[in-house]
């Protein structure tokens, strides 16, 4: 933690020292962060700096906080502290750290590049906000991408839920392909597998079901329909289907029992990605 008077030296050399910088920190400052009390400033990579009181970044920030605990001259220098977020991301952090406001948080490439800043320095009120945020119905964001970054901060309740929105997918659609690109081993694995599962035993359990028959009940001649079907055309069609004998023409399905069956056999299915406990 920085003491008082480390607090104090980094004040007075932030305000005092190179006049050039003070210039060009005029230039573009963020409208928020434009108190002339603040004692520290930060550039943000496109040249936009934000005013502020380094005690609200010691308090939010372990990053900060042990930035400014370090010797006088390794810490800082006279000019604002460059930062490689963008204007927009800085932002959203100290808006969020400073108690002033919550930035917009309905889009997922902002949320994740807000998250890892917030990572990089050690800020949990924006990590939490963010955890939060991901999972509200207003995100507009692929549940693969959700998921991925759930795991990856090991946020196992978020996780699971956004695998279970996974299930409503294809997984070999172009889009989601691209989402599963992105998602690292482990978790690309646990998610495939969660699908493989489903599909597996959603067959298994149709081939033990007494209502989906293999020959027609009356006649014993052979069924044609497929029984591993999954979509809702086929199996409109499959309940639909006659025997193919033609002085049979019974109807080789139990409709209504096969239908409390297959819902049976579905809410039966894994809805999501398991994780050790
Ligand atoms: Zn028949």
């Amino acid at each position: 933690m920085a003491t008082q008077t480390d607090v104090v030296a980094i004040t007075q050399v932030t305000h005092t020292d190179n006049e050039d910088n003070e210039e060009k920190m005029e230039g573009n400052i963020h409208p928020v962060f434009a108190s002339l009390n603040a004692d520290i400033a930060l550039c943000s990579k496109d040249n936009t700096t934000f005013r502020i009181h380094s005690h609200i970044l010691i308090v939010a920030s372990g990053w900060f906080r042990t930035m400014f605990t370090l010797p006088q001259g390794t810490a800082c220098t006279s000019e604002a502290l460059q930062m490689e977020e963008d204007a927009d991301v800085l932002a959203g952090l100290l808006t969020i750290v400073s108690g002033v406001d919550l930035p917009v948080l309905n889009n997922i490439d902002y949320l994740e590049s807000l998250l890892r800043a917030a990572e990089k320095y050690d800020m949990p009120l924006p990590t939490a906000i963010v955890r939060l945020a991901i999972m509200s119905p207003v995100m507009e964001a692929s549940p693969i991408r959700v998921y991925g970054i759930a795991c990856r901060m090991g946020w196992i309740p978020e996780a699971k839920l956004a695998s279970t929105r996974t299930l409503t997918l294809d997984l070999f659609a172009p889009e989601a392909v691209a989402e599963l690109n992105r998602l690292e081993a482990p978790h690309l694995t646990k998610l495939l597998a969660l699908h493989r599962q489903r599909r597996d035993r959603f067959i298994a359990g149709m081939d033990d079901d007494s209502s989906s028959p293999i020959a027609c009940p009356a006649c014993a001649t052979p069924a044609a329909a497929r029984r591993e079907y999954m979509d809702m055309e086929e199996l409109a069609t499959v309940l639909g289907a006659r025997c193919s004998h033609k002085e049979c023409q019974k109807m080789h399905y139990d409709r209504a029992l096969t239908m409390r069956n297959i819902v049976r056999i579905v809410e039966e299915l894994p809805r999501c990605v398991e994780f050790p406990d």
